[in-house]
């Protein structure tokens, strides 16, 4: 068993991708082939958004927007200090300051109350993380941000696929809500290529050139330089596959939220164990199954799911402010109650998109013999 299962699930699609990758090996054009167009274009059309910019990575794609936003150094960018360290990583290389924030014990997201605290003169933009497959408290937090008007990028890594409910009931798609949506296409996330790849996502044109000029050396002619820039490209055959799997997302989607059911069920009688909350402004496309150890037996369970040979994760282990390259950038942050506590907490369950019956039973069943036979 594996936390993913990224093997059957090509073999489930393998006539597709295999014609179109070697479609690609046919023509060539590995770098800018038709490809990155057809997928650029399908994934706006599925996001419902005007522009889609491809690069490299999901980490490309937030330095790139955050490079596009003219920042000086010094400036401050807010960010939760419970997510995957590429978001704070940007922040520091372009010698801003992260300032890190808590996030809410229920949905693992930072909020607009703990955004409003944190805001000083200096913010130059927030980077909300859709953690785990659940879209951060948008509305609140584009209210604020609005009114002050401070960018948000949002760190959609996680969460592609999710919609976004408003108040009236209006939805929209994870990513599409912020100045700027980041995204990565890792082979492990819920849309992922083959290799590496990664998008940003915005409506505004004169943004979205900007964008892409920085993707691409900071040329808008070619060889002539007007920003400085990086190298940051989707290649034809991570586009090929992309296209594929994305006509495939919704359903991968589904997949995801049936095992997580399928968990909370068998877990729903087992009191030292917190299950994971949906919340009421967004779907949940569950990119993590992440379940809280309350009883202080997280690292026990770990240890005792591994020695029955059930992958397991902990999603993450340290605070950013924790971490030893962040700690010159802690500033007066030191200790965060609910990121530190969720550290100690969490463990992550295999979840995708082909999950056998049965051994989801496994695990289930193992997990259960942990808080049975130990209490
Ligand atoms: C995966 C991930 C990234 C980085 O994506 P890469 O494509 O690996 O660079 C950024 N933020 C979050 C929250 C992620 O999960």
């Amino acid at each position: 068993m594996q936390m993913v299962d990224l093997k059957s699930q090509y073999h489930r699609i393998k006539t597709e991708i295999d014609e179109a990758v070697l479609h690609v090996l046919e023509h060539a054009q590995f770098i800018n082939g038709p490809e990155v167009r057809e997928f650029q274009q399908a994934l706006e059309r599925y996001l419902d958004i005007p522009h889609v910019i491809p690069c490299a990575n999901g980490t490309d794609a937030l330095q790139i927007a955050l490079m596009a936003l003219d920042c000086k150094p010094g400036d401050e960018i807010i960010v939760p200090a419970f997510t995957y360290v590429a978001t704070a990583e940007v922040i520091a290389l372009l010698q801003l300051r992260p300032v890190m924030i808590d996030v809410d014990y229920d949905s693992f997201n930072c909020t607009p109350e703990l955004i409003r605290q944190a805001i000083t003169p200096k913010t130059k933009a927030i980077v909300p993380v859709h953690l785990f497959g659940q879209v951060a408290e948008m509305q609140g937090i584009l209210d604020l941000a609005g009114k002050l008007h401070i960018p948000v990028i949002e760190d959609n890594a996680q969460a592609i696929g999710a919609d976004y409910v408003f108040a009236d009931g209006k939805k929209q798609k994870a990513g599409t809500l912020g100045h700027i949506g980041c995204t990565s296409f890792f082979p492990s996330k819920n849309l992922g290529c083959y290799g590496d790849g990664g998008a940003m996502m915005c409506r505004d044109e004169a943004l979205a050139e900007k964008l892409r000029t920085i993707a691409n050396h900071g040329q808008r002619k070619r060889y002539y330089h007007d920003l400085i820039g990086v190298n940051s490209r989707l290649d034809s055959i991570q586009a090929a596959v992309l296209r594929i799997k994305l006509g495939h997302l919704d359903e991968y989607c589904r997949a995801r939220q049936n095992v997580a059911y399928a968990y909370n069920e068998g877990f729903k009688d087992i009191p030292f164990l917190c299950t994971p909350a949906e919340s009421p402004h967004s779907t949940h496309v569950y990119h993590q199954y992440t379940l809280k150890v309350v009883d202080g037996r997280r690292d026990a369970l770990a240890s005792f799911l591994t020695a029955e040979g059930i992958p397991n994760m902990i999603y993450y282990p340290v605070p950013l402010y924790d971490q030893e390259a962040f700690k010159p950038f802690r500033g007066k942050v030191d200790f965060l109650p609910v990121t530190d506590r969720l550290c100690k907490e969490v463990i992550s369950l295999p979840i995708h998109t082909e999950m056998k019956a049965h051994d989801q039973e496994k695990v289930i069943d193992t997990v259960r013999r942990f808080f049975i036979d130990t209490e």
